[in-house]
């Protein structure tokens, strides 16, 4: 649980366990070319680690001087004649120690710590021409088979993730099997760098980061109507479904964190205080809170399900280093809830859960990946509370008719799981909701209900979190939409504009009927060109525009614009707003007024 998202990825990916599919292994490859290219041009440089990543690899280097552009142009290039020259890849093994004198020799120190860290008798390296790096494989053939790849980065990068180590060089670089795939990939970054959710949140006045609060976000008035938005969206579809919703404190005594096993396992990523003399904690999670409110009263068997959904101000101390927009954050809220059940319950439970992600995500245009993660080789609980779990969770998928992914021993301690990835406009992953069964919280905390015949029973806790942190999944419909909000999402809804001064009379009446609907809209009567403030509404991607001149005064009608750029023509007022109020109460995912 204390394992950072880097630490887990250098062990996950690092030079020693690489993932062995086709393609991982091919860009795993690259990096050790990559290497032994920089290797070629900056003798002097030191070599750290090269793990083949998601969608490409990277290689850090000890270095005086970052790496221009212009270096990675001769790195590419070198790489080239590398590939050319298709050199094999050859393994031999050596004993440990024998390896750290080898690396020694070389002053490789990066290398001889890895080595040091290492807990086996004799490790592999591989070698290629005249570059040899200490690696567990597997690699390509031969060189010749680096073809379609490109260098795209470089950045600081501290040795090991950890601020107090020294500052290396990262060179970050994609490679795929056919041109085709590298072609559809850099069109995907740099589609994805126009659309990066930091650019637009600034441009569009929706949030900002200020070096006063790292890893928290500064929502503006367009941002926060956009979580005000996606928190309705969560309360209608709870309150439809039985669930409850509660509220916690985020400052609370360690005594609580010993508890639940936190303080053992997570103090590092916690923010401490001390209050008179004692410590306490901001909360990283809703969850023992949730049994308190459990605890507070006498459960019986009758009373469960209890569904309690608490959307709390979570805090995590993530390493400054690592903080990235919307999507790395230090504080954040989670469309959290815990609902406790009988075993019995656990599979009706899930089935419902399921449903709501199945339901969620429509509106968005966002398609579902469901994982099943089963019981890991170290895990508490009895083999029946597993089974059960286990037969709930799967029974749960089949009985809503939704294919899934099974990742056998990939559940936590606790209990298993159900992860839920969602794939975006640009093709991207991304893990947003989660489904735990857990059997430890009730026991850590005693909790009970008294059953029918009258003996007290533990419940089963399941966390489940939907849109998962408010803040990434903002960040993620920002790039999803390029900015371009559906209406019910839009900070601006509709942009009344007259087309001169004569008009503004009409203009505010009109502004003041869409305001009298509850349709987010503003006015804008400065004193610029028609054209120029179409432009602007264009660019600030308002949904709608509502144009009045003289011949709309007269007849009580708008000319009506949609930020898709057509011009729909004169619609009566009425008309536009009953079409509109009807898009934002149905959460429509089309611009569809004025087109029927
Ligand atoms: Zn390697
Ligand atoms: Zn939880």
């Amino acid at each position: 649980m204390a394992a950072s998202e880097e630490e887990r990825h250098l062990t996950l990916t690092g030079d020693f366990d690489c993932d062995p599919s086709p393609l991982s292994t091919l860009r795993h490859s690259t990096s050790h070319v990559m290497a032994q290219a920089v290797k070629r041009l900056y003798p002097e440089v030191k070599l750290a680690i090269g793990p083949a990543i998601e969608d490409g690899f990277y290689y850090d280097f000890e270095k005086s001087e970052p790496f221009t552009p212009e270096d990675l142009a001769r790195i590419e290039d070198e790489i080239r004649s590398i590939a050319k020259a298709d050199l094999r890849f050859e393994r031999q093994e050596m004993e440990r120690a024998e390896a750290i004198a080898f690396f020694r020799q070389r002053g490789e120190t990066f290398k001889m710590e890895i080595l040091q860290g290492i807990d086996a008798p004799t490790v592999s390296l591989y070698t290629q021409g005249e570059f040899i790096d200490l690696c567990r494989g597997p690699h390509v053939g031969s060189t010749g088979q680096i073809r379609f790849f490109k260098l795209l980065s470089s950045s600081g990068a501290y040795w090991r993730g950890d601020e107090k180590n020294p500052m290396l060089q990262r060179i970050y670089g994609t490679a795929w099997l056919g041109q085709e795939d590298l072609d559809k990939h850099l069109w995907r970054l740099e589609e994805a760098k126009k659309r990066d959710h930091r650019k637009l949140g600034r441009e569009l006045d929706l949030y900002i980061f200020n070096e006063v609060a790292p890893g928290a976000p500064i929502w503006l008035p367009g941002g926060w109507t956009i979580v005000r938005e996606l928190e309705r969206f969560v309360r209608e579809n709870l309150d439809a479904s039985g669930y409850q919703e509660i509220s916690t404190p985020i400052l609370v005594n360690k005594k609580l964190w010993e508890q639940s096993g936190h303080w053992a396992y997570y103090q590092d990523n916690m923010f401490l205080v001390e209050v008179e003399a004692q410590m306490f904690g901001l909360k990283p999670m809703n969850c023992p809170e949730s049994t308190i409110v459990y605890r507070h009263a006498l459960r019986s068997y009758r009373d469960l399900p209890l569904r309690f959904s608490d959307m709390g101000r979570l805090h995590r101390n993530e390493r400054s280093g690592t903080l990235t927009g919307l999507f790395r954050v230090r504080q954040f809220t989670q469309d959290d809830a815990h609902v406790y059940c009988r075993l019995d319950q656990v599979q009706a439970e899930i089935t419902a859960m399921l449903g709501l992600v199945r339901d969620w995500y429509k509106p968005f245009r966002l398609e579902p990946f469901f994982k099943l993660s089963t019981r890991p080789p170290k895990s508490l609980g009895t083999d029946e509370q597993w089974q059960v779990a286990e037969r709930g969770l799967e029974d749960a998928l089949r009985a809503n008719g939704l294919a899934f992914e099974l990742n056998p021993g990939d559940g936590t301690f606790y209990g298993p799981k159900i992860d839920v990835d969602i794939l975006d406009a640009l093709g991207r992953r991304w893990q947003i909701a989660t489904i735990q069964i857990d059997f430890q919280q009730p026991e850590r905390f005693g909790l009970e209900y008294i059953d029918a015949d009258g003996q007290p029973r533990r419940p089963v806790m399941v966390h489940r979190a939907i849109f998962g942190s408010f803040e990434r999944f903002i960040g993620i419909l920002t790039e999803h939409y390029a900015g371009a909000f559906p209406t019910w999402l839009a900070p601006v809804q509709a942009r009344v504009l007259p087309i001169s001064e004569k008009h503004a009379e009409y203009a505010r009446s009109v502004w003041e009927r869409l305001r009298g609907a509850r349709i987010r809209a503003d006015l804008d009567d400065r004193n610029e060109k028609l054209g120029y403030r179409i432009r602007d509404a264009q660019v600030r991607k308002v949904p709608y525009m509502l144009v009045v001149g003289e011949r709309e005064r007269a007849a009580g009608t708008v000319s009506l614009r949609p930020r898709t750029g057509e011009d729909v023509g004169t619609v009566p007022l009425d008309r536009v707003v009953g079409d509109l109020t009807r898009e934002i109460a149905v959460r429509a995912p089309d611009l569809t007024v004025g087109r029927s």
